[in-house]
């Protein structure tokens, strides 16, 4: 999508602090951490949120867990949160699909 932020992250078009990339896959830092580390994992296809994941798109969704597991283990990582907010009410503010991992400090459960 032409106009999607992530989209032109993802094709370099705005630059970003890169943690890892593949072919299907763009892992950044977040421009506005909240937490000690906090990095983004992004499909480099655009998939809006969460609530358009289907079966003809699931597999690069499982493959942004296989980064998440192997990033947060190269940065020496063990303990952390995956995050996805899907829709405004639940705090999505860029709505192509983005996995928040959180690590580095204690985390309050229920979330805000
Ligand atoms: P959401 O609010 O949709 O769950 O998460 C969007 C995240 O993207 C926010 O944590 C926000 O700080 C981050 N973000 C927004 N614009 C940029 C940007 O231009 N660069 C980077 N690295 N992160 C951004
Ligand atoms: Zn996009």
């Amino acid at each position: 999508m032409s106009d999607c932020l992530f989209c032109k992250i993802a094709g370099g078009e705005i630059p970003s602090q890169k943690v890892y990339e593949d072919e299907l896959v763009y892992a950044f830092y977040d421009i506005d951490p909240q937490a000690p580390t906090h990095f983004l994992v992004i499909p480099k296809a655009h998939i809006a949120s969460c609530g358009e994941i289907t079966a003809e798109n699931s597999a690069v969704v499982a493959h942004c867990f296989e980064v998440i597991s192997k990033v947060t283990k190269d940065l020496g990582i063990a303990q952390f949160r995956v995050v996805s907010n899907c829709g405004e009410q639940a705090g999505q503010s860029v709505f192509h699909l983005h996995f928040h991992v959180l690590a580095g400090r204690d985390m309050t459960w229920p979330p805000g």
